[in-house]
């Protein structure tokens, strides 16, 4: 009070009644002078820059002359000055307190958002592009075209998820907005629209407040600020943004090229607000002001993951009356049409256009999202933003191969290993789990003379020469499906301790002829069909009787996918000689492996040389190790076991409402249902799944079988949406 008294004294006034604001930089009151007038008095300390807050308070005046909206007005004290002195080269500013409120969720009708998009148009108008050179050249860590300010200050991010999404945006909006920035309209800029900034009376907002972050960036970035923050109190995007952007267009244009940032602006910023509240979190300056929006903040980015950034800019250009640029789907059709042979098959009655993808997310070319059920590639999700920065760094940096040293190659193949039962010790690295799968089979051959390979029914290892002959589901969708000689195809006996013990003594009778078994361990094409672990273990006993190499494929279920283990063929307890690998390995990238043993390792070396031009080069390395870095990291591994618990009990309780479902099963996010009296039911849930925006797929004998394999990053909301559209699907399909 002393304080307040000492500074209040220059402006002869004296105080009544005060309370302390929050706010940074400055220690901030609301006072009650002894004139009965309510005073905003701020006291700075000697360290902050005069010559800045002077400007600051220049602009507030230009603007107050030129934009139709209440502004806090400086008042200067008794000698004259704008900038009152106190004790300790302290110095202070009083300021006029605007009658009214902070705006707040209530107040998001139309017209208030026309009218602030209304008045936002009119300051970017007005703005001045040059003077002001203490704020032009002022760099402060809450302007977006400093975004490189908070890379350190991710860390502070606890929850790694949250962590990766931010990083997520921060990353696109380094690569897809600061290149174009030169060709925004720069000016100075509030910088900090946010909802305590923006005053209303009568749900009219008659207000802006607090010009202490302004800068010179581009106007989108102040747009895409206020548009954050008015999502962080609604998140009906397409009201909150087509609103503000109607008020907008009246006053002032932009350029498509501005208006294609608006989705990044958005998301930057709430991963530079989530920045800093950890950041305050971590140095204990917790305090309301600043970590009072992470909760929303950290929903609306979850959110924002949803939301198409097509829809984005559709919106914005609608708003601006700009034609919306048409997407020439047809043509890109007839082209594909005209190069390929049509076998090169698309998903769905009508395929999909993508334009982009993030996590479980996928964006289509006409602005919808879907949610991703289906693809297992991206295990980490779709652009994960560790594993974007890593190929770009290193394919910088490095591209060649094995036949030199570069360290990543055996820290990679080190930390691979770690992670795979112990008996496995060499690995060689390939492209695809195709060229696995036909490296396994090449391994095998220089190991034993015997020739025969038995194989699953329904089981899939690739597309190579050698890899179709040992797939059953390929050869057996031909229409005069034979396979060679040396193939013995065993049935899947799933449930079926019959066929299972057929199988078995089948094996016993040919053993001495028998080189290796090839296994998936949950058969992805057969209908995602875990292999019976007794019936597992036994064709495991029987391997080890006769010397026979068991191989398994892991392709599609490695990698934590299963929840319980890291690899699924753990959960039974078997010891392979051989683990191919694949898909999930790169996240997209190419890239697949052959794990063996020692004694394997020595027979490959028969004086053939063993080279792969890409197979092990140091991006794919870098890529594949990040990828064990981030499941790690992200306890996708967990995640995928609880999400995965999680939804198979969903998915039992859909199965007891509707008795089509004949099962309901897998392991971890490797789930399936089956439908087994009416296999077109499979057909029709997967295309209703796909209009309701869900991807998944169907397979097994009858493609009786809905496949569901997402990203781990798939979580119990996506698997509630899910579950709602699978219920209605089915009973769409009753009611016909
Ligand atoms: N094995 C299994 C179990 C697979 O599912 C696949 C691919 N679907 C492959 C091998 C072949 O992998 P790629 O397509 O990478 O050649």
């Amino acid at each position: 009070m002393k304080l307040i008294e000492t500074f209040l004294e220059d402006y002869g006034i004296s105080c009544n009644s005060y309370k302390k604001l929050e706010g940074y930089g400055s220690l901030n009151y609301k006072i009650e002078g002894s004139d009965g007038q309510i005073y905003l008095l701020k006291i700075y300390q000697a360290t902050e820059d005069k010559e800045l807050i002077l400007e600051e308070i220049e602009l507030i005046d230009f603007f107050s002359k030129k934009v139709n909206c209440k502004f806090t007005k400086t008042i200067r004290n008794k000698n004259g000055n704008l900038l009152g002195l106190g004790p300790d080269s302290q110095f202070c500013r009083l300021l006029n307190y605007l009658e009214g409120n902070c705006l707040t969720s209530d107040d998001l009708n139309e017209t208030l958002l026309v009218s602030l998009g209304s008045t936002i148009g009119m300051l970017h108008k007005q703005a001045p592009r040059k003077s002001f050179p203490n704020i032009a050249a002022r760099e402060l860590s809450w302007d977006l075209k400093q975004i490189n300010s908070i890379a350190g200050y991710i860390d502070f991010i606890r929850d790694p998820h949250l962590r990766s999404i931010v990083l997520y945006y921060l990353d696109a909006f380094q690569n897809k907005v600061i290149p174009h920035m030169h060709n925004y309209q720069s000016a100075l800029i509030h910088n900090d629209l946010n909802e305590q900034n923006l005053i209303v009376q009568d749900q009219e907002l008659v207000g802006i407040i607090d010009y202490g972050d302004a800068v010179r960036s581009p106007l989108i970035f102040d747009l895409g600020i206020a548009l954050c923050y008015l999502l962080m109190l609604n998140q009906d995007f397409e009201f909150i943004i087509s609103k503000v952007l109607n008020g907008y267009a009246n006053k002032n244009k932009f350029e498509d090229i501005e208006l294609d940032a608006l989705y990044y602006v958005v998301g930057a910023r709430l991963s530079m607000s989530l920045c800093h509240s950890a950041k305050a979190k971590a140095k204990q300056m917790d305090t309301d002001y600043i970590t009072g929006s992470e909760s929303s903040a950290s929903s609306l980015i979850e959110h924002w993951l949803s939301v198409n950034p097509v829809r984005i800019q559709q919106i914005a250009y609608k708003a601006f009356g700009k034609a919306i640029p048409k997407y020439p789907g047809k043509k890109i059709e007839d082209k594909r049409k005209s190069l390929f042979p049509t076998n090169l098959s698309t998903s769905y009655k009508e395929a999909i256009h993508f334009h982009s993808a993030a996590f479980q997310y996928m964006y289509d070319q006409e602005g919808n999202t879907y949610l991703d059920a289906y693809n297992n590639i991206p295990i980490v999700g779709h652009s994960h933003p560790k594993i974007s920065r890593i190929v770009s760094e290193q394919i910088r940096n490095l591209q060649t191969n094995t036949r030199y040293h570069y360290e990543v190659l055996s820290r990679y193949a080190g930390k691979l290993l770690s992670l795979c039962p112990s008996h496995f010790s060499k690995v060689l690295f390939v492209n695809s789990g195709s060229a696995a799968t036909d490296l396994a089979l090449r391994i095998v051959k220089t190991h034993t003379t015997k020739k025969k390979i038995v194989i699953l029914e329904q089981g899939y290892h690739g597309n190579t020469e050698l890899g179709i002959q040992i797939s059953d589901y390929k050869i057996s969708q031909q229409k005069d499906s034979s396979f060679s000689e040396h193939i013995i195809r065993i049935p899947l006996a799933y449930n079926d301790n019959r066929s299972s013990a057929k199988a078995l003594e089948l094996l016993e009778s040919q053993h001495d002829q028998i080189a290796c078994i090839i296994v998936e361990p949950i058969s992805g094409c057969g209908g995602q069909v875990p292999l019976d672990s007794k019936y597992f273990q036994a064709i495991d006993a029987f391997a080890k009787r006769y010397k026979v190499l068991l191989i398994v494929d892991e392709v599609q279920t490695g990698f934590g996918r299963t929840g319980e283990n890291f690899w699924a063929h753990e959960h039974s307890n078997i010891t392979a000689d051989i683990m191919i690998l694949g898909k999930a390995m790169g996240n997209g990238h190419p890239i697949g492996a052959v794990l063996m043993t020692d004694g394997l390792a020595k027979s490959f070396d028969n004086g053939m040389e063993f080279f792969s031009s890409f197979g092990g080069n140091p991006v794919s390395c870098f890529v594949g190790e990040a990828v064990i870095d981030i499941i790690r990291e992200e306890n996708l591994q967990e995640k995928a076991h609880s999400t995965g618990e999680y939804f198979i009990n969903q998915l039992k309780l859909i199965a007891k409402d509707f008795l089509q479902i004949s099962d309901v099963r897998g392991r971890g996010l490797f789930l399936g249902i089956e439908f087994k009296e009416d296999h077109k039911l499979a057909k029709y849930i997967k295309e209703f799944l796909k209009s309701n925006y869900i991807l998944s797929s169907t397979d097994g004998k009858l493609n009786e079988v809905i496949k569901i394999k997402p990203s781990l990053k798939f979580n119990k909301k996506n698997v509630d949406r899910f579950c709602q559209v699978l219920r209605q699907g089915l009973q769409e399909y009753n009611a016909h």
